[in-house]
Order: structure tokens, then C-alpha cells, then sequence
């Protein structure tokens, strides 16, 4: 790999006005000691990827962007697509005009001081540096029990992710290229990432607190994300209520051969409530595996409509290293 390398750092924000600047700042002196360690080279950018933001957003980056056009771009996205689709905007936008990509979130919880063993990592020939929380120390009891509950679950119905990995990574300009030709609609870009292959690395970061503002991923949507990491990347919740349905078959053949003998051996019991019972839950769990097909029947209906995954309004980028 060349060195120095471009290096365009794409940075997700949806109503981050409170901790952007801060952002910015931080990133500037990263890169300048990047620069000057010759890590990356000058026609390396941050770029900000608005997410149809309510707030400032925009209005912020549009300023770092006329104030430092050869540090920092942005991205304006039509509307708000959420996390993932936000990522990717930026990587698909980017992606020619770069050697290698880091994917970051706006409010400082990753590590910018990974970003160098990162890079080495890159330069020693991996083309993808997986950023790994080190400990949750800074996280809430609850946060940290539902995030590993996450990956375990993750792991049991057949999705395959980086333990402890989440959107902090380095990836090469030939892995962008490839992550091109995936074309699905639900993204879940630490499943997908694996897939890809290539040679890749872990830098493991403590994951610090965000220095302002909130979380954009309440208890609600860190539920439907997973759910679609799940429901994404395998089918065995589709095989695992085959193998139930069989099983309750079983049960009933034996509920049936012992309804039959007691009563040939004159056991007339009431069994009333027992029998309102089994209705009751043989109904509640049949609802629950329609539910689940469902769930992968809606993604088809997705998936074969193909809408584009996001929409670009705006890309402020200057490629040359004249000022306008
Ligand atoms: N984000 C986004 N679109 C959304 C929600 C979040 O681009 O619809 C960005 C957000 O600005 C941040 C990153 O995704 O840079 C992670 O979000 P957040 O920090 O709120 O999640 P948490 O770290 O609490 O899981
Ligand atoms: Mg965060």
C-alpha cells in the first residue's frame, strides 16, 4: 500500500449541533499530527455525512467546510436514513477518491488516538482494522448487559460478528469497492464487512462517554437493530420453529396415546382447564412463529422493491489542494 495514504474519515451525525465542533476540532489536530508523522497525506478529508438532521447540523458542517475546505467535506443527505445507511452513503460517495476509509461516530465515543495503530495495521497489509472495545467501563449497567446479551444472541442464531466491534473501523479502498456490489436494502454493515473477507486486524480502544449531547439509539431502536442484524444475516429462527413444530407434534402424539389409554382405563377426568391451557399457549406460539415468518416476508418485500438506500442532496469536497 502507498504511503502516505489518503485517508477520508467518514463521520455519521443526525442532530449532533452540540458536540460537532468539538468534533471537528479534535479531528483537525489528529490529522495534522498525521500529516506531519506522514501516516496519511494532506489530500486526506473528514467527511461529515448529514443525516437529515433537525437541527444545526448542516448549517455547522457547511461552515467547517468553507472555513477549512481542505480538511473537512460534507454530505447532505435528502433525509434521515438512519445510522447504517448514513455510513454507507458516505463510504459509496467516497469511496474513488480515496486509499482507505474510517468510519466514526460524531460524539467522541470512539477512540481517536486508535486511529494510528489503525493505520499501521493498514500499511502492514490488512484491509480491514476492526475497532474493538477494550471494556464498557463508561457504559450503564443497562447498556452493557443489553450489548453483550446483543452479541451473544447474535452469535446463537447464526450471525457472525466481531465481539465487541461496532461501527469504528478502517477499511481499504478495494474492500469499498467490493462492499459496492451488496446490494441489500437492510443494512447491517458489521455482518456484512465479514463477509467480504480480505486480510483484517483488531485495535482494541476503551469507548469513552459522549461529550455532549444524547443518544440517538434508545432501548426501542437498539431492539429493532438487532432484530435486523438477526433477521438479516441468517435463517435459523425460520429452522429453529421448524424443529419446534415437530417437536410439538410429538408432544401432541403423546398427549394423544395418553388421553386414549386413561381413558380406556375408565379415567374419565375433567381436564377442562388443562385443555383451555394448551389452546392458549399452542395459539400464543403459533402467533409468535407466523410473527417471525413475517418478519422475513416484509424484508423480501423490501429487498425486491430495491429503493435506493439513501439519498445524496449535497457533497461538499475539494479534491485539489488549492484553496477555492
Ligand atoms: N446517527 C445517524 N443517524 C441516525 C441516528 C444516529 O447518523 O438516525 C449517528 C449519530 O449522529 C452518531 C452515530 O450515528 O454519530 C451513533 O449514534 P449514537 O451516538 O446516538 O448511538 P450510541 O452511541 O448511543 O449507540
Ligand atoms: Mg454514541
Amino acid at each position: 500500500m502507498n504511503k502516505p495514504a489518503v485517508l477520508y474519515m467518514v463521520v455519521p451525525c443526525y442532530n449532533e449541533e452540540a458536540v460537532l465542533e468539538t468534533t471537528a476540532s479534535v479531528l483537525e489536530k489528529k490529522y495534522a499530527q498525521l500529516i506531519e508523522k506522514e501516516l496519511i497525506s494532506e489530500k486526506s478529508r473528514v467527511v461529515f455525512v448529514n443525516d437529515g438532521s433537525s437541527d444545526n447540523t448542516w448549517r455547522i458542517i457547511s461552515r467547517l467546510h468553507s472555513q477549512k475546505p481542505l480538511l473537512f467535506s460534507g454530505i447532505n443527505l435528502a433525509h434521515n436514513r438512519g445510522h447504517q445507511n448514513a455510513v454507507l452513503a458516505g463510504l459509496m460517495t467516497v469511496k474513488e477518491l480515496c486509499d482507505a476509509v474510517i468510519t466514526m461516530d460524531a460524539d467522541l465515543q470512539d477512540d481517536v488516538e486508535a486511529v494510528d495503530e489503525m493505520l499501521e495495521k493498514f500499511y502492514e497489509g490488512n484491509h480491514v482494522v476492526y475497532g474493538v472495545r477494550s471494556n464498557r467501563k463508561t457504559d450503564t449497567v443497562f447498556k452493557r448487559f443489553t450489548a453483550q446479551s446483543f452479541y451473544k444472541f447474535m452469535k446463537v442464531m447464526g450471525a457472525d460478528v466481531v465481539y465487541n466491534h461496532a461501527d469504528f473501523r478502517l477499511m481499504s479502498a478495494r474492500v469499498l469497492s467490493e462492499l459496492e456490489n451488496f446490494k441489500e436494502v437492510n443494512l447491517f454493515l458489521r455482518g456484512m464487512i465479514p463477509l467480504i473477507g480480505f486480510q483484517s486486524a483488531n485495535v482494541y480502544y476503551e469507548r469513552k462517554e459522549r461529550v455532549a449531547g444524547e443518544s440517538k439509539y434508545p432501548l426501542k431502536k437498539m431492539i429493532s437493530f438487532a432484530m435486523n442484524g438477526i433477521t438479516s444475516f441468517s435463517v435459523r429462527p425460520l429452522k429453529i420453529i421448524t424443529s419446534f413444530g415437530f417437536f410439538m407434534v410429538l408432544v401432541s402424539i403423546i398427549a394423544f396415546i395418553w388421553a386414549f389409554v386413561s381413558k380406556l382405563a375408565g379415567n374419565t377426568e375433567l381436564g377442562w382447564s388443562s385443555t383451555l391451557c394448551s389452546i392458549w399457549l399452542i395459539g400464543g406460539i403459533q402467533i409468535l412463529c407466523l410473527g417471525i415468518i413475517g418478519e422475513y416476508i416484509g424484508k423480501i418485500y423490501e429487498e425486491v422493491k430495491a429503493r435506493p438506500r439513501y439519498i445524496v442532496a449535497e457533497f461538499l469536497n475539494n479534491e485539489t489542494q488549492e484553496e477555492e
